[in-house]
């Protein structure tokens, strides 16, 4: 017996309604925004991470799945989207289009990490990527998209944390002044942040290790190094919101895990799901295009775990959408309806009317066992008088009530019912 890889997951016949009611709100939303799809491949040039993503960061320094194909070159699946985004824009010259570019994905992302409740090797994300515009109003309206995604699932609870890392300028200031406060402190760090502490000092303030929040508690805070452009931004994003009247906590140990962001950063976080809380994490990334080859351009967006989103959901005792079921379910009683229901089937199919009939040679009273496991809505009982009558009966399963119906009329009477 193989089994499924660590940390990965199936998503069963049964359960895959949950998905599609996820995919089908964030598509909505999207198109609502006028935001418009981009799929890139699943792997790509293990470089493009290096340089997008940041060779200073957890996930390109342990956490990626990296192969060498069978032409000896350095291959990678996409520990996150939006590298893979930036490429495209790049390389198919999306400069051209009048700006801003609002693109949105749903991929699979990979990462070896431990696999534990709301962590995965293998999780989707819902992303959105923004670029052209510099504006603190595309900030928002990027922060405002995951809001109306939660919102139309009907989550109240999730957090709006929100914090400005400013932009390379601030941050050399910054990471000095953070330095020399924690170097008092360098021996009772954990050892992941002993490394961190020359390569990206920032990410500290993320540990989730308990004796390094105790030491980055009174931290200095980075909005107090900002310069004063990276400031006017940062308090137009908040007042903007204000405006909105979205409840936000100003977090200074909102860092994010990849180095290309610059200026806003924020996360939705869930108390209801345990540690892996985090359920959108996002913000502005004004280099990143610059870095993987480009002319500079400016971006902002988010990616957001769709498994953390299903789990907030169940766990909220909010609705994850509805197991499909057949309209309709057609037993037959002789083996003359037997051969004849196949077209007949078939065209109601066709009309979009989701039928189901019998493929396991079931005895009648065994059909009817079948159509209420299904849970079809309506049952058809065809045998050889009704072939001849054309006249058939059609049962609402739920209330038991039976109305006659003309065969060459069926499509008529499912019409009617929608
Ligand atoms: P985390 O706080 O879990 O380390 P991250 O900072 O690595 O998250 P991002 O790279 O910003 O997260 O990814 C965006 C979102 O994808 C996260 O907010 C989370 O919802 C989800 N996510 C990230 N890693 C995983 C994982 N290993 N398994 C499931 N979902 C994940
Ligand atoms: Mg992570």
């Amino acid at each position: 017996m193989i089994n499924i890889p660590k940390g990965t997951k199936d998503v069963l016949p049964q359960e895959s309604y949950k998905w599609h009611y996820i995919e089908n709100k964030v598509r909505g939303v999207a198109l609502d925004f006028n935001i418009k799809e981009i799929r890139t491949p699943t792997f790509e040039c293990t470089e493009l991470f290096l340089r997008g993503v940041g060779d200073t960061t957890d996930i390109v320094n342990k956490e990626m799945y990296t192969f060498t194909d069978k032409g000896n070159r350095s291959m990678t699946l996409k520990p996150e989207g939006t590298a893979g985004v930036a490429r495209a824009f790049i390389e198919n010259g999306l400069y051209a289009n009048t700006q801003p570019t609002k693109m949105y994905y749903i991929t699979p992302v990979f990462r070896y990490e431990r696999p534990q409740a709301g962590r995965l090797r293998e999780h989707h994300q819902f992303g959105i990527e923004y670029y052209g515009s510099e504006s603190y109003m595309a900030d928002v309206e990027v922060m405002m998209v995951a809001k109306t995604i939660f919102d139309r699932l009907g989550i109240k609870e999730l957090v709006l944390n929100i914090n400005s890392i400013g932009c390379p300028e601030c941050r050399k200031k910054y990471n000095e002044a953070l330095k020399d406060y924690l170097r008092v402190n360098y021996d009772d760090l954990c050892e992941t942040c002993k490394e961190r502490f020359e390569k990206n000092p920032l990410r500290i303030l993320d540990c989730k290790e308990e004796k390094c929040k105790a030491i980055t508690a009174k931290a200095p805070v980075i909005l107090d190094y900002l310069c004063d452009d990276c400031k006017a931004h940062h308090e137009n994003v908040l007042k903007q919101l204000d405006k909105l009247k979205i409840p936000y906590v100003v977090n200074p140990h909102i860092v994010r895990g990849l180095d290309y962001y610059t200026r806003t950063v924020f996360e939705f976080v869930s108390t209801s799901i345990g540690a892996q809380g985090t359920v959108c994490g996002g913000g502005r990334y004004n280099n990143l295009v610059e870095q993987v080859g480009g002319k500079p351009c400016p971006a902002v967006g988010f990616g957001m775990g769709l498994e953390r989103l299903i789990l907030t959901l169940e766990s909220l005792g909010l609705s994850v959408g509805e197991e499909e079921v057949p309209s309709l379910y057609i037993a037959t009683m002789s083996e003359k309806a037997k051969e004849d229901i196949m077209p007949f089937a078939l065209n109601l199919r066709a009309h979009g009317i989701s039928t189901e009939i019998d493929l396991m040679d079931r005895s009648f009273k065994g059909q009817l066992k079948f159509a209420n496991k299904i849970g079809a809505k309506y049952m058809l009982v065809i045998g050889d008088d009704e072939l001849t009558s054309n006249e058939a009966k059609i049962k609402d399963m739920a209330t038991g009530e039976e109305t006659p119906v003309k065969l060459d009329e069926i499509v008529k009477f499912f019409i009617k019912e929608a």
